[in-house]
């Protein structure tokens, strides 16, 4: 579903005439299968948000190969890359970033209307979407009306509304207690189970990982898998 080829990453730093290339990711690569949580552990600085950030195409390589589903994307356009982060990813932040002015039924329903799905559907999918979550009395409340573990739960919903093939997930759990990340990890257990969502989880928490099919550790931007990798 994810592959990744050969993949380097280099910033550069300093002033004009006095750049400094610094490397970040070294010759990554890597292979996610469909409906797989996989997951990349890594210490602060190791260039966890970079490789999430060039799968998602917010920034291009210096070097490699990334492909989604069978399609090189690595030279997409910007139109193509918007439409693929629209259609086939959703995305779970650490600090949720919901809308403050928008409620939680609103929150969720943004995407569709990005979309262009009528006002109808909307309703069905987002009403349908609150009771999965378990937020159906909590519709019309404010994200500052909302615990830590609510808040997440209104950033899954609103990531899985539009039915992406792929979830890509910057420290979900960052934000949150041992006990209320120990219900958001079990949601999205259940929604990988249900809907055979393949999950790229990024973490410096162990205990996320240990409850991945996949995972991967990123030392000073060179990767490693742990176990036996699948040849996709
Ligand atoms: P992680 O998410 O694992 O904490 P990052 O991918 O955010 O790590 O950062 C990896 C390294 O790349 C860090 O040393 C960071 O300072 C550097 N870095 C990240 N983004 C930029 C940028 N836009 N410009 C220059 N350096 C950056
Ligand atoms: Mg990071």
């Amino acid at each position: 579903m994810i592959k990744v080829d050969g993949l380097s990453h280099s910033f550069k730093v300093g002033k004009k005439g006095n750049e400094k290339e610094i490397p970040v990711l070294k010759n990554v690569s890597l292979a996610i299968q469909k409906g797989e949580i996989a997951s990349i552990v890594g210490r602060s600085g190791s260039g966890k948000s970079t490789l999430l950030n060039l799968v998602s195409g917010y920034i291009a390589p210096t070097d490699g190969k990334i492909t989604v589903g069978g399609t090189e994307v690595t030279g997409f356009s910007e139109k193509e890359w918007a439409a693929l982060r629209l259609d086939t990813f959703g995305f779970i932040f650490q600090s949720f970033q919901l809308i403050p002015s928008l409620t939680t039924f609103e929150n969720i329903e943004l995407p569709l209307t990005l979309k262009g799905v009528p006002s109808s559907a909307r309703k069905t999918k987002v009403t349908e979407m609150l009771y999965r979550i378990g937020l159906d009395n909590h519709s019309g409340h404010y994200p500052n009306e909302l615990s830590g573990g609510q808040q997440q739960r209104v950033g899954i919903g609103r990531a899985l509304i539009t039915n992406p093939e792929i979830i890509l997930a910057d420290e979900p759990t960052g934000s949150l207690d041992s006990e209320t990340e120990k219900e958001i990890l079990d949601l999205i257990k259940e929604l990988n189970t249900e809907k055979g969502i393949t999950f790229f989880i990024i973490t410096h928490d162990e205990e996320v990982a240990a409850f991945s099919d996949r995972k991967f550790v990123l030392q000073d931007g060179v990767l490693k898998e742990e176990g036996v990798p699948v040849e996709i």
